[in-house]
Order: C-alpha cells, then structure tokens, then sequence
C-alpha cells in the first residue's frame, strides 16, 4: 500500500479512501459512491480494528465476510481493497497510540473506555499508509466524525473528510453491521430510535429552544418502548460535543445510544445546520 499511494501521488491521481470494518451494507456504499464521484483512485479499507473493541466477545462476534465484501466492491468499481492482516496494522511491541482528549471521553468515550483511542490510531495509521487527498465518513458516528476532523486538523493531515448523511432501513433504523444481530422483534422495535429523534426534530422546528425540553420528548418517545434499555440522551455542541442548554447559537446533535437485548445501538440528528 506504500509503494501503491507513492505511484498515485506521483502520477497525481486524487486518492479517496473509505476505512470500514467490512459487513458491507448501503450506508457503506453510500461514502464509496460519493468517493467514486469525487475521486480518480478508490481505497476501500476493510480492517476489524481490535483497538476499538473494548469486549473481547463483541470483536469476535462481529460480523465478517470478505468474500462477500469485495463482490460489491467489485460491482461499485472500486479500485483496491486494503484488507490488512492485524500484525500487520500492530506490529509486535507496537506501544504509541493517539487520543484525542476530551472529545473521546464523552458520549460513545464513556461508556466504551478506550474505544476512541483505538479508532484514532487506526485511522493515523490508515491515513499515514494511503495517504488519502480525501477520507470519507458517516454521520451515524457522529462523534467519530467530530474527532476525526480534531485529529486531522490537530496533527496537519493533509487529508479532508468528508460526511455522509445516514442511510436508514425502510423503518428508519439507521444501518449498522450490528442491526444483524437483533432478533427480529427487536429489529423493529429499534425504529423508535429513529422515531424519538423525528420527534425531537419537530419540536425544535415548533420554536423550542430549550434543549432539555428535546431531550425530554425523544428520551420519553424510547421509554415507552419495553425492549429497548437506554444509554444516553445527550443534546450538545456538534464540534466540541459540550452539552448545551438552549439549541439557538450553535449547531446541535442529538445522540442517543440504547440497548436491545445485548446489542447496543446508537443515531443521532442535527438541529440548526443550515446545509
Ligand atoms: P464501520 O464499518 O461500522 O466502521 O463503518 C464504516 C463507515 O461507514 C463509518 O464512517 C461509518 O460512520 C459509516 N456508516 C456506517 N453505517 C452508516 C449508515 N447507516 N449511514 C451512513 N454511514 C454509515
């Protein structure tokens, strides 16, 4: 992969790469179909990166399938998969990691210790080893996003990031690799997840400012649902993920991460971005 993106670069093709952990569905797609658009030179990575797992179980339960993978890839004309072996990711001994402070430990940080330090390093890595003109990321990581932009900035990545809206399921569950693991009673009864959050759109759309007041309704729409367990309800700074009290000012994310029986979702809206 060195000598791959130092022949692009001299041949000057824009290089876009979109990292994922494989399971491919439509919310992938959709960042490789904008990559595809935007770029000459396609990298998909597909890495299960253990750093970011903080259950041993939950890495070894995620779904993979390669073949699968690089059958779609194939079809979308992207022009390499980047399919690292983990030593190869982690050599032995490796010991430097890169956390993002404070971002990392709110939200997704703080109920999963050490997840961001893992995603970050990842993707320093990725971005050292491809050294993209162009990574492409989903809105349903929100959080993810907001650190990948810190990072990029904070250590002079050349890279720009681009994001992609959330692609949902027709009941508006948000895609995840992790919507397969749910039985199929839970896998309806996450739409309200989706629901709770449209909720708390239109009251905000209705003249409420008061963000305790948003939290209140989408909290209160999932409460109803018996098999869903909830996490968090957060209403913050969609840069600085700060919690904010009232929406007008800035713009707002409203994340939300709860449980179906063992399996934990998370989705998220934006209140007050004008594009
Ligand atoms: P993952 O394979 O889960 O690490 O995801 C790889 C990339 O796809 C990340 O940037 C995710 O935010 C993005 N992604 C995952 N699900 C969706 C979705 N439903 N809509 C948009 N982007 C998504």
């Amino acid at each position: 992969m060195f000598s791959l993106s130092r022949q692009l670069r001299r041949e000057e093709k824009v290089i876009g790469l979109v990292p994922t952990m494989g399971a491919l569905h439509e919310g992938h797609l959709s960042l490789i179909k904008k990559a595809r658009q935007m770029c000459d030179v396609v990298i998909v990575s597909i890495f299960v990166n253990p750093a970011q797992f903080n259950e041993r179980s939950d890495f070894e339960n995620y779904p993979r399938d390669l073949t699968a993978d690089t059958s779609i890839l194939a079809n979308l004309h992207v022009d390499y998969v980047f399919a690292p072996a983990p030593d190869e990711i982690y050599p032995e001994n490796f010991s430097t990691y890169v956390t993002v402070d404070d971002l990392s430990i709110k939200l997704e940080g703080a109920s999963r210790p050490g997840h961001f330090r893992g995603v970050s390093t990842v993707v320093t890595i990725l971005f050292n080893t491809v050294r993209p003109d162009f990574g492409f990321f989903g809105q349903k990581d929100a959080q993810q996003v907001a650190i990948i932009q810190r990072l990029t900035r904070d250590l002079g990545f050349e890279t720009e990031i681009v994001v992609m809206p959330i692609v949902r399921e027709e009941n508006g569950l948000a895609m995840s690799s992790r919507n397969d693991l749910l039985t199929p009673e839970q896998r309806s009864a996450a739409a309200v997840m989706h629901q709770s959050l449209e909720e708390g759109r239109g009251l905000a759309e209705s003249g409420e400012s008061n963000a305790s007041e948003i939290a209140e309704i989408v909290r209160g729409t999932i409460e109803k649902e018996p098999q869903a367990a909830i996490d968090y309800v957060a209403v913050v700074d969609n840069e600085t993920l700060e919690p904010i009290d009232r929406l007008s000012g800035s713009v707002a994310l409203v994340a939300v991460a709860v449980r179906f029986g063992n399996v934990r979702l998370i989705d998220n809206i934006v209140l007050g971005d004008s594009d």
